[in-house]
């Protein structure tokens, strides 16, 4: 099967890799240079979804030695100072024996491996320009150009779409009275935050405030930063020295209501984005890729290959909708700060502390989607 995949970044990278494992040959465009696509200042939250994708297609092995495994999520609320932990056991049994929780990655590391296997496949051909010359040429074509995609707004694909009254903020901190395998998604009325470890003392912060108050916090000097930062992390935590300069940016939700258009099928955030602070938004781009490949795989679709647009949107709808419906419920559960909202919070929080197995659904569900 000849396939075009019009955007390389960590999704249609990865779909290139995976489709051209399946059989087929994929030229794989981007306006972007190697360099522009490595060089970009993220950190990810990795799961089991993920961790299974990229065994499968053989990444795996050489990705995890630059990955930081963690073997606690703690989770707070702050508006009832209370706080219950995930944990190895609360992963499925087959989850268990690889001993995380889940990985942080940094994107420089994901993305020069990936282009390195890329550029090994002689069934990939990297095509430097935005333009296809010839749809014609292709039985199917992917569109993982992003959440601005321009090939969605060629096509005139409708998606519902917001901005969140948020900015983003990350930065890079070496932290004091924190473990190095425990990661924190913390829940106050500003917006949710998360504590992510880089190794050693390193860690990396992703918060979510408000624009007025999230503007004035970039315009701190770092030593003011880091005093902010001191007000806003758990007890016990003290952040040491700020690396680097902290990035912030807008906050948007997309869900596209079709995952195709004709035999255009729309990958990772060309179809949906989330709110970071969940750490979804990669790995459900990620499963996007596995579905596909698994129905470019069936033997019966191979011939009929008009029909698997439809079919995936079909696969993908209820696993993108809920873990949306999903990420935007946390951030609007941490800025419920009302008091109407106390009772249903410490409940919800008592039973996530003292129920083993709800805690283990709701982690299976962030870490294997739907
Ligand atoms: C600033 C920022 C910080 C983020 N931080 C986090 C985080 O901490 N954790 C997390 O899980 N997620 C984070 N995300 C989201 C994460 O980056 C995405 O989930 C992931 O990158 C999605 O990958 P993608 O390949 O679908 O889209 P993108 O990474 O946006 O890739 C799209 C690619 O398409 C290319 N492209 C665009 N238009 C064209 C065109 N016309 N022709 C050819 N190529 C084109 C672009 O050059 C780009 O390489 C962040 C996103 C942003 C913007």
């Amino acid at each position: 099967m000849n396939i075009a995949i019009i955007g390389s970044g960590l999704t249609g990278s990865l779909a290139a890799i995976s489709l051209a494992n399946a059989g087929c040959r994929v030229d794989l465009y981007d306006r972007f240079t190697d360099e522009e696509l490595i060089n970009r200042d993220r950190t990810y939250a990795i799961t089991h979804s993920s961790r299974k994708i990229l065994q499968k297609i053989g990444i795996w092995s050489y990705l995890v030695s630059d990955l930081v495994p963690f073997q606690y999520l703690n989770v707070i609320d702050y508006e009832l100072n209370k706080k219950f932990q995930f944990l190895i056991n609360d992963l499925s049994i087959s989850d268990r024996m690889y001993s995380a929780v889940g990985w942080i990655a940094e994107h420089k590391n994901v993305m020069l491996l990936i282009l390195d296997f890329i550029s090994d496949m002689e069934n990939i051909n990297k095509i430097p320009t935005s333009v296809i010359p010839n749809t014609n040429n292709y039985d199917l074509i992917i569109a993982a150009d992003g959440s601005n995609s321009n090939t969605r707004k060629k096509l005139k694909t409708p998606s519902f779409k917001f901005y969140y009254d948020q900015i983003c903020i990350t930065a890079k901190v070496l932290l004091r009275g924190v473990k190095s395998n425990e990661a924190y998604e913390i829940f106050n009325s500003e917006g949710p935050f998360a504590v992510l470890p880089l190794g050693g003392d390193l860690f990396q912060i992703i918060c979510s405030q408000s624009i007025e108050k999230g503007t004035y916090n970039m315009s701190l000097t770092k030593a003011s930063f880091l005093d902010y930062l001191s007000t806003i992390l758990p007890y016990g935590v003290e952040p040491d020295t700020l690396i680097g300069e902290p990035i912030s940016f807008p906050i948007n939700f997309l869900l596209n209501y079709s995952f195709f258009s004709g035999k255009y099928i729309y990958l990772g955030e060309t179809a949906h984005k989330v709110h970071p602070v969940g750490g979804q938004g990669l790995n459900l781009c990620w499963r996007d890729v596995d579905c596909l490949t698994r129905l470019i795989s069936f033997p019966l679709l191979k011939n009929n290959h008009s029909i698997i647009p439809f079919i995936y949107s079909l696969l993908r709808i209820v696993d993108v909708l809920s873990i949306s419906v999903l990420t935007d419920s946390l951030v609007r559960y941490s800025r419920s700060n009302f008091n109407i909202f106390v009772l249903p919070r410490k409940v919800l929080f008592f039973i996530l502390r003292n129920s083993p197995i709800i805690r283990k659904c709701i982690l299976n569900l962030m870490t294997n989607g739907f």
